[in-house]
């Protein structure tokens, strides 16, 4: 089996990836690559979600993933680095689940008729890059559904729901569904100006179109992001292709909401 691994980089990080290295390697059976190319069976993420995020931009859709949180209990990891032992041994007898998120795609059309397309496994975020409104009108399924006047706008996947999403009270939806979910940064909400002001959770197959009003804004592509000039529009769907995490152990998704935001 060939294994990849992407690390956070702090020193805590590197003394358990040199355990787990030294652990699988007296094992045996696997060899690591450090390079995309290599085509690794497995990638494995030590750190955070953020952590999580760089290895899916790097690895992409073809390996299973799975990871080791160094810091607080992470969305997309799964193991403490005090369960190394089992980690291996898990590893080691195979037969791991394979469960699927969905990821969320977007087409970015600029002013010189480009297209840009991007896939998110948590979120796209569009915010004006000066402190001024953003200005998008926002079509559902080519209608048009309403203006947006505040700070941003997130379209997240149901995996990302409860990273920026949540922050701004969108709803947590399960990495089951297939479904994107547009929310809401700070809206503009008066006579003038209307907003639904829920978050909107859309199916597979249904689009949502921003077309933007202001000159540059500023677009968050997971972990990355840039200013772009002369954005016209962007469609927004749930994305054709899912990342595949390897699950060795159980801990089901509502467990791990339970622990991350109430208790332990
Ligand atoms: P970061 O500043 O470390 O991320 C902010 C927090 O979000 C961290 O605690 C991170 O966990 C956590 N997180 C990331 N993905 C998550 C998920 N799917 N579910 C629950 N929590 C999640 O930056 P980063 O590590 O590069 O992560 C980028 C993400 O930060 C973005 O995709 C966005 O979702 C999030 N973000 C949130 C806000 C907000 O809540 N107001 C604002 C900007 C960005 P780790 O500490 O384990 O990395
Ligand atoms: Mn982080």
């Amino acid at each position: 089996m060939k294994i990849a691994m992407v690390l956070r980089k702090d020193e805590y990080t590197r003394e358990v990836e040199q355990l787990v290295r030294k652990k699988l390697l007296q094992s045996g059976t696997y060899q690591f690559v450090t390079d995309p190319a290599a085509d690794p069976d497995l990638v494995l993420s030590i750190g955070g979600d953020g952590t999580f995020l760089e290895a899916v931009h790097q690895y992409g859709f073809a390996p299973h993933y799975v990871g080791i949180h160094t810091g607080h209990l992470g969305f997309y990891a799964d193991w403490r680095p005090d369960e190394i032992d089992q980690f291996v041994q898990a590893l080691d007898e195979g037969n791991p689940v394979i469960v699927e998120y969905p990821t969320a795609e977007c087409q970015i059309h600029t002013a010189d008729g480009k297209t840009h397309t991007e896939w998110v496994i948590n979120e796209i975020v569009l915010r004006n890059a000066s402190l001024s409104t953003l200005v998008v009108s926002v079509f559902i399924n080519g209608k048009e559904f309403e203006t947006f006047r505040g700070d941003g706008l997130i379209v997240s996947t149901p995996s990302g729901s409860t990273a920026y999403n949540k922050a701004v009270d969108g709803a947590i939806v399960h990495p089951s569904i297939e479904a994107i979910q547009l929310s809401e940064i700070a809206s503009i909400n008066n006579r003038m100006y209307r907003t639904i002001n829920s978050s909107l959770v859309l199916p597979r197959h249904h689009e949502i179109e921003l077309i933007v009003m202001n000159p540059q804004i500023m677009i968050g592509l997971d972990r990355e992001q840039d200013v772009w000039k002369g954005v016209r529009s962007i469609t927004c769907r749930v994305g054709s292709r899912k990342v595949k995490f390897a699950r060795y152990k159980q801990l089901s998704f509502w467990e791990r909401v339970r622990k991350s935001f109430i208790s332990e």
